[in-house]
Protein backbone atom coordinates (compact mmCIF):
# COMPACT_ATOMS: atom_id res chain seq x y z
CA UNK A 1 0.00 0.00 0.00
CA UNK A 2 0.92 3.90 -0.25
CA UNK A 3 -0.15 6.52 1.46
CA UNK A 4 -0.07 9.79 0.46
CA UNK A 5 -0.23 12.09 3.52
CA UNK A 6 -0.17 16.09 4.82
CA UNK A 7 -0.95 17.57 1.39
CA UNK A 8 -4.48 19.54 0.64
CA UNK A 9 -6.99 17.56 -1.24
CA UNK A 10 -9.04 18.43 -3.89
CA UNK A 11 -10.62 15.63 -4.83
CA UNK A 12 -12.94 16.47 -7.63
CA UNK A 13 -16.08 15.90 -6.10
CA UNK A 14 -16.78 19.79 -5.84
CA UNK A 15 -16.59 19.73 -2.19
CA UNK A 16 -14.11 21.81 -0.32
CA UNK A 17 -10.23 21.15 -0.17
CA UNK A 18 -9.15 19.64 2.50
CA UNK A 19 -6.05 20.51 4.48
CA UNK A 20 -3.57 17.59 6.24
CA UNK A 21 -5.31 15.03 4.15
CA UNK A 22 -4.21 11.36 3.33
CA UNK A 23 -4.86 9.50 0.54
CA UNK A 24 -4.49 5.63 0.60
CA UNK A 25 -4.34 3.83 -2.04
CA UNK A 26 -4.03 -0.56 -2.51
CA UNK A 27 -3.31 -2.16 -5.73
CA UNK A 28 -4.80 0.12 -8.72
CA UNK A 29 -7.65 1.76 -6.52
CA UNK A 30 -7.77 4.54 -3.67
CA UNK A 31 -8.85 2.80 -0.55
CA UNK A 32 -9.07 5.67 1.73
CA UNK A 33 -8.75 9.63 0.85
CA UNK A 34 -9.34 12.72 3.39
CA UNK A 35 -8.94 14.16 6.72
CA UNK A 36 -8.21 11.15 9.84
CA UNK A 37 -7.34 8.21 7.11
CA UNK A 38 -5.53 5.25 9.40
CA UNK A 39 -2.72 4.18 7.30
CA UNK A 40 -2.00 0.88 8.49
CA UNK A 41 1.72 -0.49 9.50
CA UNK A 42 4.23 -1.06 7.13
CA UNK A 43 2.43 1.17 4.17
CA UNK A 44 5.08 3.22 2.49
CA UNK A 45 4.27 6.69 3.04
CA UNK A 46 5.23 10.01 1.26
CA UNK A 47 4.90 13.26 2.58
CA UNK A 48 3.50 15.96 0.90
CA UNK A 49 3.76 19.27 3.11
CA UNK A 50 2.97 22.12 1.09
CA UNK A 51 1.50 20.16 -2.11
CA UNK A 52 -1.74 19.49 -3.53
CA UNK A 53 -3.20 16.55 -4.35
CA UNK A 54 -5.62 16.23 -7.45
CA UNK A 55 -7.66 13.74 -9.71
CA UNK A 56 -5.40 12.08 -12.87
CA UNK A 57 -6.48 14.93 -15.68
CA UNK A 58 -8.20 14.24 -18.45
CA UNK A 59 -7.99 15.67 -21.61
CA UNK A 60 -11.13 15.02 -23.61
CA UNK A 61 -10.34 16.16 -27.23
CA UNK A 62 -7.08 15.23 -28.70
CA UNK A 63 -5.74 13.73 -31.98
CA UNK A 64 -2.97 10.99 -30.82
CA UNK A 65 -1.80 10.75 -34.63
CA UNK A 66 -1.46 14.26 -34.75
CA UNK A 67 1.79 16.00 -35.66
CA UNK A 68 3.50 18.98 -34.65
CA UNK A 69 5.13 18.89 -38.36
CA UNK A 70 4.17 21.22 -41.52
CA UNK A 71 5.79 20.02 -44.35
CA UNK A 72 3.94 21.37 -47.62
CA UNK A 73 1.99 19.03 -49.43
CA UNK A 74 2.00 16.72 -46.54
CA UNK A 75 -1.27 14.93 -44.66
CA UNK A 76 -0.50 16.63 -40.91
CA UNK A 77 -1.57 13.72 -39.44
CA UNK A 78 -1.12 9.83 -39.19
CA UNK A 79 -1.75 6.67 -37.32
CA UNK A 80 0.27 4.76 -35.03
CA UNK A 81 3.36 4.01 -37.39
CA UNK A 82 3.76 7.77 -38.37
CA UNK A 83 4.19 8.60 -34.63
CA UNK A 84 6.24 5.80 -33.97
CA UNK A 85 3.16 3.84 -31.74
CA UNK A 86 1.97 7.15 -29.88
CA UNK A 87 4.98 6.99 -28.16
CA UNK A 88 5.76 11.08 -27.96
CA UNK A 89 1.83 11.59 -27.12
CA UNK A 90 1.65 8.80 -24.25
CA UNK A 91 4.56 9.84 -23.09
CA UNK A 92 4.37 13.51 -22.76
CA UNK A 93 0.58 13.20 -21.86
CA UNK A 94 1.84 11.24 -18.99
CA UNK A 95 4.86 13.59 -17.24
CA UNK A 96 2.20 15.96 -17.42
CA UNK A 97 -0.17 14.48 -15.52
CA UNK A 98 -2.99 13.50 -18.13
CA UNK A 99 -3.88 10.10 -17.15
CA UNK A 100 -6.65 10.15 -19.83
CA UNK A 101 -7.04 10.65 -23.20
CA UNK A 102 -10.07 10.47 -25.76
CA UNK A 103 -8.84 11.17 -29.13
CA UNK A 104 -11.16 12.99 -31.37
CA UNK A 105 -10.83 10.98 -34.41
CA UNK A 106 -7.95 8.72 -35.14
CA UNK A 107 -6.36 6.17 -37.82
CA UNK A 108 -8.57 3.11 -37.09
CA UNK A 109 -7.55 0.48 -35.62
CA UNK A 110 -4.26 1.90 -34.82
CA UNK A 111 -5.90 3.86 -32.42
CA UNK A 112 -7.80 0.61 -31.09
CA UNK A 113 -4.89 -1.29 -30.63
CA UNK A 114 -3.30 1.20 -29.21
CA UNK A 115 -6.23 1.61 -26.46
CA UNK A 116 -5.67 -1.96 -25.73
CA UNK A 117 -2.45 -2.78 -25.39
CA UNK A 118 -2.45 0.21 -22.78
CA UNK A 119 -5.15 -1.63 -20.87
CA UNK A 120 -3.54 -4.53 -20.61
CA UNK A 121 -0.34 -3.26 -19.68
CA UNK A 122 1.33 -3.73 -22.82
CA UNK A 123 2.18 -0.39 -23.35
CA UNK A 124 2.78 2.60 -21.02
CA UNK A 125 0.21 4.98 -21.36
CA UNK A 126 -2.53 7.36 -20.23
CA UNK A 127 -6.45 5.42 -20.53
CA UNK A 128 -7.09 6.15 -24.19
CA UNK A 129 -10.42 6.07 -25.44
CA UNK A 130 -11.13 7.32 -28.89
CA UNK A 131 -13.75 7.90 -31.42
CA UNK A 132 -12.48 6.59 -34.31
CA UNK A 133 -13.11 7.87 -38.00
CA UNK A 134 -14.56 10.88 -38.06
CA UNK A 135 -17.74 11.13 -40.41
CA UNK A 136 -17.58 14.10 -42.39
CA UNK A 137 -18.02 15.72 -46.20
CA UNK A 138 -16.56 14.18 -49.26
CA UNK A 139 -13.67 16.70 -49.99
CA UNK A 140 -14.62 19.13 -46.48
CA UNK A 141 -12.60 19.24 -43.66
CA UNK A 142 -10.60 17.63 -42.42
CA UNK A 143 -10.09 15.41 -45.42
CA UNK A 144 -9.89 18.35 -47.89
CA UNK A 145 -7.73 20.31 -45.83
CA UNK A 146 -5.46 19.44 -43.45
CA UNK A 147 -5.37 16.07 -44.77
CA UNK A 148 -4.76 16.83 -48.07
CA UNK A 149 -6.76 14.30 -49.38
CA UNK A 150 -4.10 11.74 -48.47
CA UNK A 151 -5.65 8.38 -49.96
CA UNK A 152 -4.20 6.28 -46.56
CA UNK A 153 -5.24 9.29 -44.02
CA UNK A 154 -9.08 9.54 -45.85
CA UNK A 155 -9.28 5.80 -45.87
CA UNK A 156 -8.53 5.16 -42.23
CA UNK A 157 -9.44 8.08 -40.05
CA UNK A 158 -13.00 9.17 -42.24
CA UNK A 159 -16.18 8.08 -43.25
CA UNK A 160 -17.58 10.25 -46.07
CA UNK A 161 -21.30 10.71 -46.25
CA UNK A 162 -23.73 12.93 -48.27
CA UNK A 163 -27.24 11.28 -47.31
CA UNK A 164 -28.86 10.57 -43.64
CA UNK A 165 -29.19 6.97 -44.66
CA UNK A 166 -25.27 7.06 -46.32
CA UNK A 167 -24.78 8.42 -42.40
CA UNK A 168 -26.68 6.22 -40.39
CA UNK A 169 -25.14 3.20 -42.02
CA UNK A 170 -21.47 5.42 -40.81
CA UNK A 171 -22.51 5.08 -37.65
CA UNK A 172 -23.85 1.67 -37.66
CA UNK A 173 -20.39 0.59 -38.82
CA UNK A 174 -18.73 2.84 -36.16
CA UNK A 175 -20.64 1.08 -33.39
CA UNK A 176 -20.29 -2.40 -34.47
CA UNK A 177 -16.64 -1.58 -34.14
CA UNK A 178 -17.61 -1.17 -29.88
CA UNK A 179 -16.52 2.43 -30.29
CA UNK A 180 -18.42 4.31 -27.67
CA UNK A 181 -17.84 7.59 -29.14
CA UNK A 182 -19.03 8.90 -32.51
CA UNK A 183 -17.37 12.04 -33.99
CA UNK A 184 -19.03 14.80 -36.44
CA UNK A 185 -18.38 17.76 -38.38
CA UNK A 186 -20.40 21.06 -39.08
CA UNK A 187 -17.45 22.91 -40.45
CA UNK A 188 -16.91 24.89 -43.88
CA UNK A 189 -13.94 26.78 -43.60
CA UNK A 190 -11.02 25.69 -45.30
CA UNK A 191 -8.33 26.64 -42.70
CA UNK A 192 -5.36 25.96 -44.83
CA UNK A 193 -6.99 28.84 -47.59
CA UNK A 194 -9.05 30.66 -45.16
CA UNK A 195 -11.84 32.34 -45.73
CA UNK A 196 -12.33 29.09 -48.80
CA UNK A 197 -15.04 26.83 -48.07
CA UNK A 198 -15.25 23.24 -48.59
CA UNK A 199 -18.15 21.37 -48.29
CA UNK A 200 -20.10 20.30 -45.39
CA UNK A 201 -22.53 17.70 -43.96
CA UNK A 202 -26.04 19.29 -44.48
CA UNK A 203 -27.95 20.05 -41.10
CA UNK A 204 -30.42 16.83 -42.05
CA UNK A 205 -27.32 14.67 -41.78
CA UNK A 206 -25.94 15.66 -38.46
CA UNK A 207 -29.40 15.38 -36.95
CA UNK A 208 -29.53 11.50 -38.46
CA UNK A 209 -25.83 10.81 -37.59
CA UNK A 210 -27.02 12.03 -33.74
CA UNK A 211 -30.47 9.87 -33.52
CA UNK A 212 -28.38 6.50 -35.04
CA UNK A 213 -25.75 6.94 -32.46
CA UNK A 214 -28.23 6.89 -29.76
CA UNK A 215 -30.45 3.81 -31.31
CA UNK A 216 -27.07 2.12 -30.49
CA UNK A 217 -26.34 4.09 -27.06
CA UNK A 218 -23.50 6.09 -28.75
CA UNK A 219 -22.55 9.40 -27.67
CA UNK A 220 -22.07 12.04 -30.04
CA UNK A 221 -19.12 14.65 -30.20
CA UNK A 222 -19.49 17.34 -33.03
CA UNK A 223 -17.23 20.02 -34.40
CA UNK A 224 -18.75 23.23 -34.61
CA UNK A 225 -17.46 25.81 -36.48
CA UNK A 226 -20.06 28.23 -35.18
CA UNK A 227 -22.23 29.50 -32.60
CA UNK A 228 -25.31 28.64 -35.14
CA UNK A 229 -23.60 25.17 -35.50
CA UNK A 230 -23.41 24.44 -31.63
CA UNK A 231 -26.79 25.86 -31.58
CA UNK A 232 -28.28 22.50 -33.90
CA UNK A 233 -26.15 20.48 -32.40
CA UNK A 234 -27.39 20.99 -28.93
CA UNK A 235 -30.89 20.70 -30.18
CA UNK A 236 -30.28 17.45 -31.71
CA UNK A 237 -29.07 16.04 -28.76
CA UNK A 238 -25.37 15.86 -29.26
CA UNK A 239 -23.90 15.00 -25.76
CA UNK A 240 -20.40 17.62 -26.67
CA UNK A 241 -19.63 20.20 -28.47
CA UNK A 242 -16.37 21.25 -29.47
CA UNK A 243 -14.38 24.53 -30.43
CA UNK A 244 -17.95 26.67 -30.84
CA UNK A 245 -15.95 29.15 -32.58
CA UNK A 246 -13.19 28.99 -34.77
CA UNK A 247 -12.73 31.38 -37.88
CA UNK A 248 -16.08 31.59 -38.88
CA UNK A 249 -18.21 32.59 -36.07
CA UNK A 250 -19.17 35.69 -34.60
CA UNK A 251 -20.18 36.57 -30.71
CA UNK A 252 -23.28 37.92 -32.45
CA UNK A 253 -24.42 35.09 -33.88
CA UNK A 254 -24.79 33.56 -30.34
CA UNK A 255 -28.72 32.46 -30.73
CA UNK A 256 -30.59 33.00 -27.37
CA UNK A 257 -31.75 30.41 -25.90
CA UNK A 258 -28.67 28.39 -27.02
CA UNK A 259 -26.85 28.45 -23.04
CA UNK A 260 -30.09 27.84 -21.53
CA UNK A 261 -30.31 24.77 -23.75
CA UNK A 262 -27.34 23.35 -22.70
CA UNK A 263 -28.16 23.55 -19.44
CA UNK A 264 -31.68 21.89 -19.91
CA UNK A 265 -29.87 19.25 -21.77
CA UNK A 266 -26.91 18.54 -19.75
CA UNK A 267 -24.45 19.04 -23.02
CA UNK A 268 -20.60 19.40 -22.61
CA UNK A 269 -18.82 21.83 -23.98
CA UNK A 270 -14.71 21.37 -24.65
CA UNK A 271 -14.09 25.55 -26.16
CA UNK A 272 -10.30 23.94 -26.89
CA UNK A 273 -9.13 27.64 -26.37
CA UNK A 274 -5.84 26.82 -26.72
CA UNK A 275 -6.25 24.64 -30.22
CA UNK A 276 -8.07 28.36 -31.48
CA UNK A 277 -5.00 30.39 -29.87
CA UNK A 278 -2.92 28.47 -31.46
CA UNK A 279 -4.45 28.52 -35.17
CA UNK A 280 -4.41 32.04 -34.65
CA UNK A 281 -1.09 32.23 -34.33
CA UNK A 282 -0.04 30.48 -37.63
CA UNK A 283 -1.68 32.96 -39.41
CA UNK A 284 0.48 36.06 -37.96
CA UNK A 285 3.75 37.02 -37.43
CA UNK A 286 5.22 36.53 -34.26
CA UNK A 287 6.05 39.87 -33.88
CA UNK A 288 2.54 41.82 -33.72
CA UNK A 289 0.57 38.51 -32.26
CA UNK A 290 -3.12 39.70 -31.46
CA UNK A 291 -5.11 36.78 -30.27
CA UNK A 292 -8.54 38.19 -31.85
CA UNK A 293 -10.78 35.12 -31.94
CA UNK A 294 -9.67 33.60 -28.49
CA UNK A 295 -10.99 36.88 -27.28
CA UNK A 296 -14.28 36.70 -28.72
CA UNK A 297 -14.14 33.01 -27.57
CA UNK A 298 -13.68 34.12 -23.75
CA UNK A 299 -16.67 36.04 -23.22
CA UNK A 300 -18.70 33.34 -24.30
CA UNK A 301 -17.11 30.75 -22.54
CA UNK A 302 -17.72 32.89 -19.14
CA UNK A 303 -21.40 32.90 -19.94
CA UNK A 304 -21.53 29.32 -21.07
CA UNK A 305 -19.56 28.28 -16.98
CA UNK A 306 -21.63 30.84 -15.39
CA UNK A 307 -24.80 28.99 -16.67
CA UNK A 308 -23.83 26.20 -14.80
CA UNK A 309 -23.12 24.18 -18.21
CA UNK A 310 -20.50 21.82 -17.54
CA UNK A 311 -17.21 23.05 -19.88
CA UNK A 312 -14.24 20.22 -20.23
CA UNK A 313 -10.88 20.54 -21.12
CA UNK A 314 -10.21 19.71 -24.52
CA UNK A 315 -7.16 20.65 -26.09
CA UNK A 316 -6.80 19.40 -29.79
CA UNK A 317 -3.06 18.11 -28.93
CA UNK A 318 -1.63 16.88 -32.09
CA UNK A 319 -2.44 19.89 -33.95
CA UNK A 320 0.51 22.18 -34.56
CA UNK A 321 2.17 23.92 -31.51
CA UNK A 322 -0.84 21.91 -29.54
CA UNK A 323 1.40 19.85 -27.03
CA UNK A 324 0.11 16.48 -25.45
CA UNK A 325 0.05 17.51 -21.80
CA UNK A 326 1.58 20.57 -21.49
CA UNK A 327 -1.62 22.03 -22.92
CA UNK A 328 -4.22 21.20 -20.73
CA UNK A 329 -2.68 22.88 -17.69
CA UNK A 330 -2.63 25.77 -20.81
CA UNK A 331 -6.40 25.02 -21.57
CA UNK A 332 -7.25 25.44 -17.81
CA UNK A 333 -5.64 29.06 -17.70
CA UNK A 334 -6.86 29.82 -20.35
CA UNK A 335 -10.59 29.29 -18.85
CA UNK A 336 -9.38 30.85 -16.41
CA UNK A 337 -8.39 34.15 -17.91
CA UNK A 338 -11.72 33.82 -19.63
CA UNK A 339 -13.47 34.08 -16.56
CA UNK A 340 -14.22 30.36 -15.30
CA UNK A 341 -13.32 29.91 -11.96
CA UNK A 342 -10.38 27.55 -10.87
CA UNK A 343 -12.55 24.80 -9.34
CA UNK A 344 -14.37 24.98 -12.61
CA UNK A 345 -11.26 24.50 -14.44
CA UNK A 346 -9.99 21.69 -12.62
CA UNK A 347 -13.16 19.91 -12.89
CA UNK A 348 -13.24 20.48 -15.99
CA UNK A 349 -10.20 18.08 -16.77
CA UNK A 350 -11.33 15.82 -13.42
CA UNK A 351 -15.12 15.38 -12.97
CA UNK A 352 -16.96 16.70 -15.50
CA UNK A 353 -14.68 15.23 -18.35
CA UNK A 354 -15.01 11.84 -16.48
CA UNK A 355 -18.78 12.72 -16.90
CA UNK A 356 -18.50 13.56 -20.68
CA UNK A 357 -16.69 10.33 -21.08
CA UNK A 358 -19.25 8.30 -19.28
CA UNK A 359 -16.98 6.86 -17.22
CA UNK A 360 -16.90 8.89 -13.80
CA UNK A 361 -17.63 6.03 -11.78
CA UNK A 362 -14.28 4.32 -12.90
CA UNK A 363 -12.08 8.11 -12.49
CA UNK A 364 -12.32 11.13 -12.36
CA UNK A 365 -12.27 11.91 -8.62
CA UNK A 366 -10.47 10.96 -5.42
CA UNK A 367 -12.62 8.39 -4.28
CA UNK A 368 -12.77 5.00 -2.23
CA UNK A 369 -13.16 2.55 -5.27
CA UNK A 370 -11.97 4.63 -7.96
CA UNK A 371 -8.82 3.73 -9.93
CA UNK A 372 -6.09 5.56 -8.19
CA UNK A 373 -5.46 7.83 -10.54
CA UNK A 374 -3.80 10.95 -8.98
CA UNK A 375 -1.56 14.17 -9.42
CA UNK A 376 0.78 15.82 -6.66
CA UNK A 377 1.58 19.32 -7.43
CA UNK A 378 3.57 21.78 -5.76
CA UNK A 379 1.42 25.51 -4.36
CA UNK A 380 -2.15 25.83 -4.92
CA UNK A 381 -3.70 25.66 -8.34
CA UNK A 382 -6.88 27.04 -6.66
CA UNK A 383 -5.11 30.42 -6.06
CA UNK A 384 -2.94 29.81 -8.98
CA UNK A 385 -4.14 28.13 -11.38
CA UNK A 386 -0.82 27.36 -13.14
CA UNK A 387 0.38 25.59 -10.16
CA UNK A 388 -1.03 22.37 -11.98
CA UNK A 389 2.27 22.56 -13.79
CA UNK A 390 4.71 22.10 -10.67
CA UNK A 391 4.38 18.85 -11.66
CA UNK A 392 5.62 16.49 -8.33
CA UNK A 393 4.29 13.09 -8.55
CA UNK A 394 1.67 11.12 -11.18
CA UNK A 395 0.36 8.35 -10.79
CA UNK A 396 -2.30 6.38 -12.84
CA UNK A 397 -3.99 3.04 -12.11
CA UNK A 398 -1.85 2.99 -8.80
CA UNK A 399 1.66 2.50 -10.50
CA UNK A 400 3.88 5.55 -10.59
CA UNK A 401 4.06 7.11 -13.84
CA UNK A 402 6.61 10.24 -12.78
CA UNK A 403 8.47 10.94 -9.84
CA UNK A 404 9.90 14.68 -9.61
CA UNK A 405 10.14 14.28 -6.01
CA UNK A 406 12.65 11.29 -5.74
CA UNK A 407 10.06 9.67 -3.13
CA UNK A 408 9.27 6.19 -4.25
ZN1 LIG B 1 -9.98 18.29 -33.03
Amino acid sequence: MLALINGVLFDGTGSAPVKSAAVLIEGNKIKAAGAGVEIPGGTKIIDLKGKTILPGFIDTHVHAGGTVELRPNWPTFGGAAFSVDYSDARESALRWGVTTLRSAGDYFPDIQEASRKIAEGKLRGPRLYYHGPQIQAHNGHPAGTIWRNDPETCAKAGRYVKTPEEARAAVREIAGYGINYIKTMMCELNIWDYPATVPRLSNEVIAAIVDEAHLHGKRVTIHCERPTDAYFAVSCGAESVEHIFTFGGSPTDVPEDMIPMMVKKGTFVAPTLTGTKAFELTKQEPKDVEYKRYAMVKKIVKDISDAGVRIVVGTDSGAPDVMFGRSAHQEMQNLVDAGVSPKNALLGATRYAAECLGTEKEFGTIEPGKYADVVVVDGDPLTDISATMNIALVIKDGSVMEDRMLSV
